[in-house]
């Protein structure tokens, strides 16, 4: 390696560039570029420079289109033979939100044309039910999710009127519920509109709450005379009837008044089988958009954007090092963040690729495994707790057994892909409903129990220790 300022290089071939290609194409492909890194072997007299791109859109039109310039202007300034390459920053959605420019206009998920922002006098207090970090600004974009997103956009510059109504499905940690609320906080700043934010559980518990003190007026009320309605996680209304009758009353009412709503689900609609066949035909019926899983680039970009909006410095290297062993869903990836930037800021120095390895082995060595049997999970669970495999499988409800079976399904849903079906059908025929229960009782026992996750962590060693050898 040597000192050849590539950096210095780039800036000033971009200058060039400026010149050559004029300030509309320039705005719209150059703008946003990021140097990001440079490497230069002074034995081969090779090189690259890494620049990165808020888009794979960018990037591509980059190379298809202006790359022969850039490589001459390069060359020129360097004299060497220097090759560009990519990496993909993402772009949040406000930036797109708020300059669609001629490129996102090409694009085949283009932004609808944005309104009038009617801007409220006198900025409103924090609305009480969402959180104030879901909003576009945070919100990445990448090839898995630019649809839902621009749908989104367009939604918040358009309520009630640009895709109405709206549903948003995908796996747990894909970003749904900070879609939705961003949607929601966008109207919420820039109109007047009252939005309200509830999850199914919620809705049903005020209605059966309703019911009991005898003031369904008030509930009806409520929701029907609302501007946004968003409902989060709609599964879960699956078997509750009678909530169902009135979500159903609730869903026509708004429409009829064009009032805009919002839905979210862990699956496509069409799979919420234990939902009454008007209502699902209804859901069946919203504009759905899916969020998919991010891949490698869109990771990347998610731990860099994250780490800047909390001013962490996290090195290249780490973010590569967590994005290669994350791949599931945002969530996790989030969290192992939040890890390396607490220790950054306890001790005050940025993190190194080792210390990073170290920090976040337990959560890289519980990945979903393919072809890890649940077989192999309940009889590391039973050993740990001087069990055995049946006594996890069978019907005793003594506490000794059932926090063992709560913990063994709990991992299960971690580290393979067995539905909480397939699940309970594991356990002795139980119902998915209560492979659920069990779930969410271990999650509410480690928010009071701070030896849970590390138990937690063992067991999974143990597992993948086990499964490597069987
Ligand atoms: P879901 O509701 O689908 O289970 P969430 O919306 O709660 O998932 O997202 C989980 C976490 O991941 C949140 O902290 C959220 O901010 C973050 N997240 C998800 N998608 C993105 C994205 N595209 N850009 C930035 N953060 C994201
Ligand atoms: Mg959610």
């Amino acid at each position: 390696m040597a000192d050849l300022d590539l950096e210095g290089f780039w800036k000033e071939a971009l200058v060039q560039l400026r010149t050559d290609l004029g300030e509309e194409a320039f705005g719209g492909w150059f703008s946003d570029l990021k140097y990001i890194r440079a490497v230069f072997d002074e034995a081969t007299g090779k090189g690259s420079i890494v620049i990165g791109a808020p888009s794979t859109f960018i990037r591509d039109k980059l190379k298809t289109r202006y790359q022969k310039e850039i490589n001459s202007r390069i060359k020129e300034k360097t004299g060497k033979d220097i090759t560009v390459e990519y990496e993909i920053t993402g772009k949040t959605a406000k930036k797109e939100a708020v300059q669609p420019q001629s490129p996102s206009k090409n694009e085949e998920h283009a932004v609808a044309e944005p309104a009038e922002t009617h801007k409220t006098k006198k900025k409103r207090d924090k609305h009480s039910q969402m959180r104030d970090d879901f909003v576009f600004d945070r919100f990445v974009i990448g090839e898995n999710n630019s649809f839902a997103a621009n749908a989104a956009i367009a939604i918040s510059k358009n309520p009630g009127k640009a895709y109405n109504p709206f549903l948003i499905f995908g796996g747990v940690g894909l970003g749904k519920t900070h879609l939705m609320q961003a949607i929601g906080n966008y109207i919420y700043d820039n109109s007047e509109n009252e939005i309200i934010y509830t999850t199914s559980e919620n809705f049903l518990n005020e209605y059966v709450q309703a019911i009991q003190d005898g003031k369904m007026n008030l509930f009806k009320n409520k929701f029907r005379n609302t501007n946004v309605l968003l409902i989060d996680d709609i599964q879960f209304f699956q078997n509750r009837d009678r909530v169902q009758e009135e979500l159903f009353h609730t869903f026509n009412a708004l429409l009829d008044a064009k009032k805009q709503l919002v839905f979210t689900c862990d699956r496509p609609p069409s799979e919420l089988k234990k939902l009454d066949e008007r209502l699902r035909s209804r859901f069946d019926q919203c504009l759905k958009v899916d969020l998919q899983p991010p891949r490698y680039e869109e990771r990347c970009a998610i731990l860099r954007a994250t780490a800047e909006s909390r001013n962490a410095q996290i090195p290249n290297e780490v973010i590569d090092l967590v994005s290669k062993n994350i791949s599931s869903n945002v969530r996790d990836l989030i969290s192992a963040l939040n890890t390396l930037i607490a220790y950054t800021e306890l001790m005050g120095k940025p993190i190194t690729q080792e210390i990073a390895q170290q920090r976040l082995k337990s959560i890289f060595y519980a990945p979903r495994q393919e072809n890890l049997s649940m077989d192999k999970i309940t009889r590391v669970v039973a050993d740990y707790f001087s069990l055995t495999p049946n006594d996890l499988k069978g019907k005793k409800k003594t506490q000794n057994i059932v926090f063992p079976r709560q913990l063994a399904m709990y991992i299960g849903r971690e580290m393979t892909d067995y539905s909480t079906t397939e699940l309970g059908q594991e356990f002795g025929g139980r119902d998915h409903t209560t492979v659920i229960h069990s779930i969410e009782k271990i999650k509410e026992k480690m928010l009071t129990d701070p030896t849970l996750e590390s138990t937690i962590d063992i067991i999974r060693q143990n597992i993948k220790e086990f499964s490597a050898k069987y």
